[in-house]
């Protein structure tokens, strides 16, 4: 996987004169969706601006980005591989980008690089939209990559009365579990880490859950990390299954679609993470002129 730099994609900011230019950067770029919903966002708030691509080879985002932002870029939107790099160079940190560990957004202030995490507050959003209830519920989360770490704040800030982590490799999920418990005890969450064969237990695992999050990437590759014997104890037909991957029904949508769930995939996440970065970067008084939703419905159209 090659660099790219920062005029291959056209998103070098020097071409541009009289917009602000913005970028996605990721490895690989090429399919994004972002350059398409920031267009949007701009033409329903009438903001002169351009959104692009870039491509940095792993390894060398830190140079490119500093590039971008040099060259005039006023912000970008960071996703795999390089959120971690992305919260390195950030000067600024949020306290969400702090807790999340990952920064998707990155800006320009007063000369410094400002770095935030919109992920949770996107999926968050995107649930609430759907007529999902947070507050008061049980929830399932499968995964502790950075994605599962970037939600837990902002579910926890919803007031589940429970939030369980599963994790293929058990000690990440205890990780994530330990890193979150002081926040999990203020708001008066239950905070745990399981694994999966005790989801496969009956004996242990007596109640279906409310939500269940897949934050794993194993629907990129048409797998579930949930076994049959796990999907019997926690799908009820009054479950809701929300899949991070998006564009397919994912081999774990279809499994709680048999138990009778409910089920959604990330796209309305991937629109709603956006938002919040726009509104970031072009002022939170553009909220009432954007409307994610339609750019949801014109993205699945
Ligand atoms: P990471 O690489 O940081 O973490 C990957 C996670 O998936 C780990 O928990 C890993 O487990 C698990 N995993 C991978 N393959 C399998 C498998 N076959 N079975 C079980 N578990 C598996 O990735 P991210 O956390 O950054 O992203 C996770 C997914 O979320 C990606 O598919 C990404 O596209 C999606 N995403 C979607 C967003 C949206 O806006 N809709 C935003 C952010 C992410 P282990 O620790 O054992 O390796």
């Amino acid at each position: 996987m090659n660099s790219i730099p920062i005029n291959e994609f056209h998103t070098d900011p020097v071409q541009f004169p009289g917009l602000d230019v913005y970028a996605v950067a990721g490895n690989p770029i090429a399919h994004s969706k972002s350059p398409l919903i920031h267009q949007r966002f701009a033409a329903q708030s009438k903001q002169a601006m351009h959104y692009g691509r870039l491509q940095p080879a792993v390894g060398e985002f830190v140079s490119v980005a500093k590039s971008f932002f040099a060259a005039g870029g006023k912000g970008m939107n960071v996703t795999v591989p390089f959120k971690l790099d992305a919260q390195g160079m950030a000067e600024v940190l949020t306290s969400r980008a702090q807790l999340a560990g990952a920064v998707n957004t990155l800006w320009i202030k007063e000369g410094k690089i400002y770095g935030d995490n919109t992920d949770g507050s996107g999926l968050v959003r995107d649930l609430l939209a759907q007529g999902i209830e947070i507050r008061g519920t049980r929830i399932l989360l499968l995964g502790a990559g950075g994605a599962a770490r970037g939600v837990i704040g902002p579910l926890l800030d919803q007031l589940p009365v429970q939030l369980t982590v599963v994790n293929r490799s058990n000690s990440r999920a205890e990780e994530l579990v330990s890193m979150f418990a002081g926040l999990a005890k203020i708001k008066g969450v239950q905070l745990e880490a399981r694994t999966l064969l005790e989801l496969e237990d009956h004996a242990m695992t007596t109640t279906a859950f409310d939500l269940v999050i897949n934050a794993t990437a194993a629907g990129l590759n048409d797998e579930s990390p949930l076994t049959a014997g796990a999907v019997n104890n926690i799908f009820a037909p009054s479950s809701f299954a929300y899949d991070m991957v998006y564009g397919k029904t994912t081999a774990f949508m279809q499994q709680a679609l048999l138990r009778g769930a409910r089920v959604s995939d990330g796209l309305g996440m991937l629109v709603e993470q956006a938002a919040d970065a726009f509104l970031i970067w072009r002022g939170a008084d553009l909220s009432g002129q954007i409307d994610s939703r339609a750019v949801l419905s014109e993205l699945r159209s």
